[in-house]
């Protein structure tokens, strides 16, 4: 091997010039399109988890989690999000959701596995660790 990667050639820097105006191009041309689609894709897959919630038994304790179980996961993560970025100023964080229902009798999380369609029971300590303060502030 060279250690010569197509991106370091003259051929990879024209593509990088043509290609990436044209991806955006195709982008822009067809967001007309995939817009509405993935909007009406969002709304199929929040539909079907708020069919499943319904009578979806909590993976720790069985009881029906319910639709306030996603009311309640809205508020501890909302929760969560104040915590994580309170006094943080210019600092960049990313937070990635894995937390879509909390079950009002034991406070497990749960994630909604979209292919599945399925939720699944997240880990009870590290859930209990990650979200201790967002969960101590819905409480109260
Ligand atoms: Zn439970």
């Amino acid at each position: 091997m060279s250690g010569r990667t197509l991106w370091d050639s003259r051929l990879g820097a024209a593509a990088t010039l043509v290609i990436a105006p044209v991806a955006v191009l195709l982008f822009v041309l067809t967001l007309p399109v995939t817009g509405p689609l993935l909007a009406w894709s969002e709304w199929r897959a929040d539909k079907r988890k708020r069919a499943a919630v319904v009578d979806w038994p909590c993976g720790r304790c069985g009881e029906v989690l319910g639709l306030a179980a996603l009311t309640r996961a809205d508020a501890v993560f909302g929760a969560h999000v104040r915590t994580a970025f309170a006094g943080k100023g210019m600092l960049r964080l990313r937070v990635v959701r894995d937390l879509d229902a909390c079950c009002l009798a034991c406070d497990a999380g749960h994630r909604w596995d979209r292919a599945a369609s399925a939720f699944v029971l997240l880990s009870v300590d590290e859930f209990e660790r990650t979200y201790a303060t967002a969960l101590g502030e819905v409480r109260a």
